[in-house]
């Protein structure tokens, strides 16, 4: 049976929380995060007290948001993305203001983002779409033109490079996610990670309750008992568990799902790229992308039709994503004309370390009959 995503996770990992369970005897946050969070700093090439671990990627961009956000500021997201982003920005009683993307990358487009900004705009959020950090060097220049703050929703981008370098290495805030079936799984788990100290200061207080300077002593086993807090905090600490199936993840990452997920990439580029029905997206050219997804548009009002042909043989898809500026919590009237067509022609194809190229072969001619045969 062929899945659209999956992690591939082995006996490895399943010592490492063995040895949580039944040596170290702490499942709460301790050694095995703090371990965890250094060798995500090395693997980024940054200085260890970059990285703060929660317990999800939503959790990573709530207090992404919550530290540099007071209620009623507005952020500027490209509606096109999961619901996390939007709804971590939502949490700290900001509001996310639903931007369109461009057709040829599917990332934030920066003309429809300008034209959005008001005095209350704080910062844009955007999302490595795909695992593409599109026109990152834009993004930063954008910012930089506004004043604005930025956070890179990299859920989709562990593992991706920019000319070079790790996503993660360079610019704001960015967030990672270790869901289930990320570039890399903790089980769940997220990462925030940012050259800010005080970003730094306030994310290892919020996510253990907003206790101040816990974190430290959580590494060495103990922690405070005469405390003081002075902000909102969340229970967003990750575990020892997570953090022990991370660390082995993290080592097979540059070796095994890396080149796995690129491989098979390559080939549905290979041969997809001339079937004039569908539109690839168009990946930065000075980037390494590490593929989380891998959707394809699909012209000419086909793409119910081939999601059905594909599902009866088996090939299961997805879409990503519905535009949050269409759900009821977020509709406020906008419209988003390139996004809701968009919507209409995404259709998510498998892609995980588990897949093999025969798999990617069968599928892609399966498509070509489909589209060719109508
Ligand atoms: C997975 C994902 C998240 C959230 O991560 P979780 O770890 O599942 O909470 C946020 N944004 C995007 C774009 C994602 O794909």
């Amino acid at each position: 049976m062929i899945r659209l995503s999956k992690s591939i996770l082995g006996q490895e990992e399943a010592d490492a929380v063995t040895k949580v369970l039944l040596e170290d005897g702490y499942l709460g946050m301790g050694a095995e995060v703090g371990k965890f969070e250094d060798e995500i700093a090395a693997y980024l090439n940054i200085a260890a007290n970059q990285v703060v671990c929660v317990n999800s990627g939503t959790a990573a961009l709530h207090l992404a948001v919550d530290a540099i956000c007071a209620a009623g500021d507005e952020i500027l997201v490209p509606s096109l993305t999961f619901l996390s982003s939007f709804q971590a920005i939502s949490a700290t009683g900001a509001l996310p203001v639903a931007c369109e993307v461009y057709e040829e990358s599917l990332t934030i487009d920066f003309e429809d983002a300008e034209s959005k900004i008001t005095p209350r705009t704080k910062a844009i959020m955007v999302v490595h779409y795909a695992s593409n950090p599109a026109n990152i060097t834009m993004l930063y220049q954008f910012a930089e033109k506004h004043k604005l703050r930025v956070i890179e929703d990299a859920a989709h981008a562990f593992g991706s490079t920019f000319e070079s370098k790790k996503i993660g290495s360079f610019g704001d805030i960015i967030c990672f996610s270790f869901d289930g079936i990320k570039n890399i799984t903790s089980g769940e788990g997220g990462a925030i990670v940012t050259r800010d100290k005080k970003v730094v200061d306030i994310v290892k207080d919020t996510r253990l309750l907003g206790i101040e300077k816990d974190s430290e002593k959580r590494y060495v086993g103990t922690r405070s008992w005469d405390f003081d807090v002075t902000r909102q905090g969340f229970r967003y600490h990750m575990s020892n568990i997570f953090a022990a199936i991370g660390r082995v993840q993290l080592r097979r990452l540059e070796s095994e799902f890396a080149p796995a997920r690129i491989n098979l990439l390559n080939r549905y580029i290979e041969l997809l790229s001339e079937e004039t029905s569908l539109k690839l997206i168009s990946y930065d050219q000075s980037s390494k992308i590490v593929p989380h997804i891998f959707p394809i548009r699909v012209l000419d009002n086909q793409r119910d039709g081939l999601k059905n042909y594909l599902e009866q043989n088996n090939v299961p898809t997805g879409i990503h994503y519905k535009p949050n500026h269409l759900l009821n919590f977020y509709n406020n009237g906008t419209t988003l004309p390139v996004t809701e067509k968009i919507y209409t022609e995404i259709l998510t194809l498998p892609i995980h370390p588990g897949l093999e190229l025969d798999d990617v072969e069968m599928i892609c001619k399966m498509i070509k009959t489909y589209l060719n045969n109508k």
